[in-house]
């Protein structure tokens, strides 16, 4: 008879100098600069198939707030995501090395649907790094199948009665007073 078996998932987030998707710094700056108010809409996917996670919660008429402590229109999926940060890359196959797995000859950023608004576009881009990788332990070979680089999700500021509210961090690199900036006037509560 087998004894128990577990698996875990650790996220480590990464000291690399600008966010994965945008120029923004990965610091946290702790003024508040506005508030976004969004509501989950749930759209068919490239199947044609509404995901039923995204419809159940849009049935719920949910309503998620972010508190933006500095973040940019990427960020707000208000545009379209940049180049894939070098940077946060190399740290990202730096890492599967060390851990002796098979990086692929091709690495896709995929869509990952998110329903709890941890996500202001209600998907996390993710890409899988690596595979097959391992740590030696003085337990024995603890195997790591998956090595993977994400974009942050927003931070739960508080949870209270069904009502979530989330902060946006990092600072915009784009500057005051362009054209970036001039957009994100802080919205009236
Ligand atoms: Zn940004």
């Amino acid at each position: 008879m087998q004894g128990l078996k577990v698996g875990i998932e650790i996220h480590q987030r990464l000291d690399s100098k600008a966010k994965l998707f945008c120029p923004c710094s990965t610091r946290m700056p702790q003024e508040e600069r506005g508030i976004i108010r969004r509501k989950l809409k749930a759209v068919a996917g490239e199947l044609g198939n509404v995901d039923p996670a995204a419809l159940h919660e849009l049935m719920r008429g949910r309503e998620f707030l972010y508190h933006r402590y500095g973040s940019c229109l990427v960020e707000q999926d208000d545009e379209p995501p940049h180049q894939l940060n070098h940077e946060a890359f190399a740290i990202s196959l730096q890492v599967a090395k060390l851990l002796g797995a098979h990086v692929p000859e091709e690495i896709h950023i995929m869509r990952k649907t998110v329903i709890d608004g941890s996500n202001t576009s209600g998907f996390q881009r993710t890409a899988i790094i690596a595979l097959d990788g391992f740590i030696e332990t003085s337990e024995g070979k603890v195997a790591i199948p998956t090595i993977g680089l994400e974009e942050e999700a927003a931070q739960i500021i508080s949870r209270e009665s069904g009502k979530v509210e989330y902060g946006l961090y990092g600072l915009c690199n784009a500057g005051k007073g362009s054209r970036a900036e001039a957009r994100l006037a802080p919205e009236k509560r």
